[in-house]
């Protein structure tokens, strides 16, 4: 995703989070699209807005078909059919507005590099933050370059240094030392190879598994490992940070360590929002992170001494997301659980939509209270994060107006987030994160005013320390620079310093 220093107020031109997944089979009689299409279905929540794969065909050519839209819509019955072979990568891609192009299929992965002498094709998550430092030198060198992504940057980088060798784990060794930022990373060769790469700090997840059965062999590379128990596989291991593995039917697997280092930052948020919750990253469960992260907000919730609260509330989720949480809550708490709010499952993620006004509308589409459970009641409503606060809002006032409920008390299982992810997730500036906004202008009196603001008529956050003890990793192995505003790479803390001097001069 690009970073641009000098331009960095656009820096929303184009934001990604995706959603990354492989196969390769032994037998060439058997096609892999299908085992594509239903790990892309499974990892859809990371990525909605277009779809792709690659298949390495029989003769050893690459085929790759990708379009906006969800994967449902993108690979139909004949694409299935027409794309046939035994090793194919897939991706889904999230991107907000503001690219002219963006929705040219330029953009959309898998990024399929060809020339005379090398083809491979590369899907990709994360954020490269010195992209443009490498795409200025690859400009000097006489390069073409037909879009404005990090992915199209890091496809040519790793195309140029494969010119001078073959040795695969080599070229992206190399390529790596070059790079700065959060990248996941999977790549098949026309030879039929599939490397799957983790950078050095590991921020984004990634996994192999398998499938052994008497007629054949799979090996699956993803970036959660729920898709991986939907096709059936056995998860392996995650893809360590700094590691990039072989999976291939000849050699098996074979794993090589880039760097390794004491300190890894993988992404707290996967835990909290992004990952499903049956999946499992660097050996925690989502869900039960979520659930320990509810009942971490309820031994330290206030409100539980007061009787009259107690004998009239309501523990209510925001569906989904909020649901683990919500359990965690009500069974520390010993108070009831309810479903107090109706989801509309067929609008999708309104955080991860592109545009305020379209995450507005579907706010109002997703989300309605059920008036008979809420009516009347201390609804105490967990969700997973406060972002812009505009949902929030929202929900909040739905359950009083609507619902009816007495009174709302909104508990969250992220702490405040203060500063903008330049790691690959789409917050917004720090001006638009409402806990950025009001810390800057209100010190330490910042929740009240979030509180004022959003409605509720309590509110309570997770501290940093619960949430790494319900994640079970130390703050060493975990990014919490939209937290803390301190970034784990240093070109990105320079950047994330500017603009927060660039807030305060204006306030
Ligand atoms: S800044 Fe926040 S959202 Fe971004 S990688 Fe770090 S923890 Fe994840």
């Amino acid at each position: 995703m690009p970073i641009r220093k000098k331009n960095y107020k656009k820096r929303h031109s184009l934001r990604e989070n995706c959603a990354i997944f492989g196969v390769t089979c032994d037998d060439i009689g058997f096609s892999v699209s299908k085992l594509l299409y239903q790990g892309l279905i499974a990892l859809q929540h990371r990525g909605q807005e277009s779809a792709g794969i690659s298949v390495l065909k029989t003769g050893g050519n690459i085929h790759t078909y990708k379009k906006n839209g969800l994967v449902s819509r993108v690979i139909n019955n004949q694409v299935l059919s027409q794309y046939w072979g035994n090793v194919g990568i897939g991706h889904n891609r999230y991107a907000t507005t503001g690219s002219t192009g963006y929705k040219s299929t330029d953009y959309i992965q898998p990024f399929h590099f060809k020339n005379n002498e090398i083809e491979f094709a590369m899907a990709f998550n994360g954020t490269i933050a010195n992209f443009s430092e490498i795409k200025k030198s690859m400009d000097e060198m006489g390069r073409v370059f037909i879009t404005d992504t990090d992915t199209e940057v890091l496809a040519q980088l790793i195309g140029s240094i494969a010119l001078g060798t073959e040795d695969w784990p080599e070229v992206l060794k190399l390529a790596s030392r070059l790079l700065d930022g959060s990248y996941s990373l999977i790549l098949m060769t026309d030879q039929g190879d599939i490397y799957a790469m983790r950078d050095p700090l590991g921020f984004k997840p990634l996994c192999i598994g398998e499938l052994k059965s008497q007629q054949r062999n799979l090996y699956f590379v993803s970036s959660e490992s729920c898709a991986i128990d939907v096709v059936g596989g056995k998860l392996l291991r995650d893809v360590k940070p700094g590691e990039i593995v072989h999976l291939s039917h000849q050699k098996d697997i074979h794993s090589e360590m880039v760097i390794n280092s004491n300190r890894t930052a993988i992404c707290q948020f996967e835990y909290v929002y992004f990952a499903r919750p049956d999946s499992v990253i660097d050996g925690v469960s989502v869900a039960e992170a979520r659930f320990r992260l509810g009942k971490n907000l309820a031994k330290n919730d206030p409100i539980l001494n007061n009787p009259e609260i107690r004998e009239n509330a309501i523990v209510v989720p925001v569906p989904d997301s909020g649901r683990s949480v919500a359990v965690g809550y009500a069974t520390e708490s010993k108070l009831p659980y309810a479903e107090g709010l109706m989801k509309n499952r067929y609008v999708h993620r309104t955080f991860i939509m592109p545009g305020q006004l379209k995450r507005k509308i579907a706010v109002k589409e997703k989300l309605n209270p059920i008036k008979s459970i809420v009516k009347g009641k201390d609804v105490i409503l967990l969700d997973d994060s406060i972002v812009r606060g505009t949902t929030t809002q929202q929900i909040v006032s739905l359950l009083r107006e609507k619902g009816e409920a007495k009174r709302v008390h909104l508990r969250i299982s992220c702490p405040p987030i203060i500063s903008p992810c330049y790691m690959g997730i789409d917050f917004p500036t720090r001006n638009e994160l409402i806990a950025g906004r009001f810390q800057n202008y209100y010190g330490e009196a910042y929740i009240k005013e979030i509180q004022k603001k959003i409605g509720p008529d309590t509110l309570l956050y997770q501290t940093i320390e619960d949430l790494t003890k319900a994640i079970r990793k130390s703050q060493n192995q975990l990014c919490l620079a939209c937290l803390t505003g301190k970034y784990p790479i240093k070109s990105v803390q320079k950047l994330a310093e500017l603009e927060k001097s660039i807030v305060r001069s204006r306030t």
